[in-house]
């Protein structure tokens, strides 16, 4: 609607989710949300703070006292409710994500909403299945142990896959008997938004689950310092870890910290070569290259290394980018225009620092109409560059990828342990042998030996070195959202 040459736009505000009910924000300040692919705003997220976080925490706080003592079997019925009812709104959440942070929706379809579904039927059961150990202290005593949830615990989530990781955090969270405050990305709050009804409607009970939306600074740093807040789960970049744990270490809160990557991704010479190029286009691009797991260091074997990256270089060039939104795209657009600026930097620092753009680097020049402010970057593919580089040891988290010959299992394990990073890694070779010391050798959380991001939910996930503290998956998602209590019963 246009008038007097003013224009009134009016977009959906995304409240804040607390006991059972959406509320603006106390400060009465949204910040806007822009859909990446077209760079126009599409909704207005609640700017919080410390009161709604306050708020949240003692909804969250009330409802834990009936919470933690329903039974397994009830909160198990409840998740896979939530379950059902993500899977009834597959289609809306698919493109709710995909607007939002600018992926695919063919990506958003496959893996991210999938995913959410998973989550809650996976630690749904679970909890059916935990068991309790117990130690007999030869004929003297009876020691058993209770696993007992802890609170309120908060969680705070980034924007690369919202709904995937949100949920990863809210179903053991929940499962476990915690009630739970969550903080997603400021940048991608519309799949919260939706999930947060989708729990209510499943008749979980108000309080449960609170959604807190805002920025880091505000919202967040309110959650990793709130007194009444013993657990925090957080995934994001390596410096917002260090500052989460400034806030949360004095309050001796139990931490988990799923951090930034820098994956280094080794194909052997002996690698079935079709395979391994065809998945390390997906692991280097898929989703833009914003996914923590994205293996963004090639090191490829000398002796093959001049028909890989030709395969490889050509592979890249054939990927569609292109509107998000066309179930034919398989690039989409980069989360923001900082972000797009911030990993248009590092190809410039790749050239500054001698390195050669074998493809991509620049913005593409025939998107459709409709996205052609997006935030786009062409697939980019790197070489001549000493591991020592910023642009070899920095996280870049965009279509980037490096790629660098080695001449033994020695100098590829060396030059994939040489950041400070330790995610994930991949390892492609025929040779079983070489396959295991490689990749017992490489100091990453995980390691897929032919194959990448394939995901078991039972597994130990996280990170070493800077790439995270503890590891969730499993039973041991549910040991970090419960404290282990000892009972000693003398005989
Ligand atoms: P980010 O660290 O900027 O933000 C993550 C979340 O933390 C957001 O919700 C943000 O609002 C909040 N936040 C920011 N500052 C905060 C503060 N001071 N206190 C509390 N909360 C704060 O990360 P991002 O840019 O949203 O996500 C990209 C990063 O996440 C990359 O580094 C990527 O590798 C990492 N990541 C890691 C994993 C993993 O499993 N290890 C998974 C996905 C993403």
């Amino acid at each position: 609607m246009t008038g007097g040459g003013i224009r009134f736009r009016t977009v959906k505000r995304v409240l804040n989710f607390i006991d059972g009910q959406f509320r603006p924000p106390c400060s009465g300040r949204y910040l806007p949300n822009v859909n990446p692919a077209t760079g126009q705003v599409i909704s207005e997220t609640a700017d919080s703070g410390p009161e709604d976080v306050d708020a949240a925490v003692s909804a969250a706080s009330r409802a834990f006292e009936s919470w933690k003592k329903t039974p397994a079997e009830e909160r198990s019925r409840l998740l896979l409710k939530v379950a059902g009812l993500i899977e009834e709104n597959f289609d809306e959440l698919a493109r709710l994500e995909s607007e939002d942070n600018g992926k695919p929706i063919s990506l958003a379809r496959r893996m991210d909403v999938p995913r959410a579904v998973l989550n809650f039927r996976f630690f749904a059961t679970a909890i059916l299945h935990a068991e309790t150990p117990s130690h007999m202290t030869d004929d003297r005593a009876l020691n058993y142990t209770l696993r007992q949830p802890l609170g309120v615990a908060g969680l705070i989530s980034p924007w690369n896959l919202p709904l995937y990781l949100l949920t990863w955090k809210i179903a053991p969270a929940i499962a476990a008997g915690n009630c739970c405050v969550a903080k997603p990305s400021e940048l991608t709050p519309l799949t919260a938004d939706r999930l947060a009804a989708l729990i209510a409607d499943a008749g979980v009970p108000p309080g449960v689950v609170n959604i807190v939306h805002g920025t880091g600074a505000a919202a967040g740093r309110a959650l990793t310092s709130h007194p009444k807040v013993p657990l925090i789960s957080f995934t994001g970049g390596t410096k917002t870890g260090a500052d989460v744990m400034t806030h949360a270490g004095p309050l001796f809160k139990k931490v988990s910290l799923e951090l930034g990557g820098k994956n280094p991704n080794v194909v052997f010479a002996d690698a079935d070569l079709d395979q391994a190029i065809a998945t390390s286009i997906q692991s280097s691009f898929a989703n833009q290259g914003e996914i923590c797991l994205c293996g963004s260091r090639l090191f490829v074997e000398r002796k093959i290394y001049g028909e890989f990256v030709d395969r490889f270089v050509e592979a890249t060039k054939k990927l569609r980018i292109g509107d998000p939104q066309e179930a034919s795209t398989e690039v989409g657009a980069l989360v923001s225009e900082p972000h797009l600026r911030k990993v248009e930097g590092y190809v410039a620092l790749a050239k500054e620092e001698g390195g050669e753009i074998l493809t991509g680097g620049n913005r593409p020049g025939n998107l459709p109409e409709r996205v052609r402010d997006g935030y786009f970057l062409e697939p980019t593919v790197i070489a001549g560059l000493d591991c020592n580089r910023r642009v070899m040891q920095e996280e870049i988290f965009g279509p980037v990828v490096t790629v660098t010959p080695f001449d033994s299992p020695e100098d590829a394990i060396a030059y994939a342990n040489s950041t400070r990073y330790g995610l994930s890694a991949s390892v492609w070779t025929r040779d079983l042998q070489k396959a295991h010391r490689v990749a017992a050798a490489i100091d990453s959380g995980t390691v897929w030996v032919n194959t990448w991001l394939l995901r078991d939910l039972r597994v130990p996930f996280g990170g070493m070195k800077e790439s995270g503290v503890g590891r969730e998956g499993g039973f041991g998602s549910l040991e970090f959202f419960t404290e282990a209590k000892n009972i000693c019963v003398k005989l």
